[in-house]
């Protein structure tokens, strides 16, 4: 049997972190690749359903260009990860998944900038403002000193911004939900800068 552990560092050449995957105690992705950042690599369902799973990426950073895939494979009482170059990794299925879930759980990797992105997201999830855009995303990584967050409405996109110096998550969210406050008030001023444009 092998052991599966994640170590969540910094990536400063890709603006955000990388999950290390660790096999055996060793780090497994080797230099020439980044990991994902964790919140790309833990969304991802075959984790623990099983399916084809993306662990790492090219070190340009970007996903899609170079990825490193296994197949994920449960069974009664193991976890395989193989792919179609002999790869066979074997975890037992309890220690596995108690690992998997811990590090899903795990935010103590973040700074105030992703802790701000992760709280205004979840209190945006699902809210669709009374003209039909949906929210989508926030990131205070698209512009520097703002929080950015992003609509859709029928394959269009819109951004809205607010200012935020990067220092606290709170004042992060309170100044998304006194945003979305005047958005619900069509007659109330606001200072919010927009833009919108179609996404191809
Ligand atoms: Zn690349």
């Amino acid at each position: 049997m092998n052991t599966l552990a994640f170590e969540i560092v910094p990536s400063p050449s890709s603006n955000d972190f990388e999950a290390r995957i660790r096999i055996d105690g060793a780090d497994w992705l080797g230099r020439e690749y980044l990991g994902l950042d964790p919140e790309r690599l833990f969304a991802q369902p075959a984790l623990t359903s099983g399916g084809r799973l993306v662990v790492g990426r090219c070190e340009c950073g970007c996903e899609g260009c170079d990825d490193v895939v296994v197949d994920v494979l449960r069974r009664d009482q193991e976890v395989l990860w193989t792919n179609s170059r002999g790869l066979r990794l074997e975890f037992d299925l309890a220690e596995y998944d108690g690992v998997v879930t811990s590090a899903r759980r795990n935010t103590f990797w973040e700074d105030a900038k992703r802790t701000a992105e992760r709280w205004v997201s979840e209190a945006f999830a699902e809210i669709r403002l009374s003209d039909g855009w949906l929210f989508d995303w926030a990131s205070t990584r698209s512009r520097d000193g703002k929080m950015t967050l992003s609509f859709s409405k029928n394959g269009a996109q819109k951004l809205l911004d607010y200012p935020w110096d990067g220092k606290s998550p709170q004042d992060a969210l309170t100044a998304a939900m006194r945003l979305l406050k005047d958005l619900s008030e069509p007659s109330h001023p606001s200072n919010v800068t927009s833009d919108a444009k179609s996404q191809v």
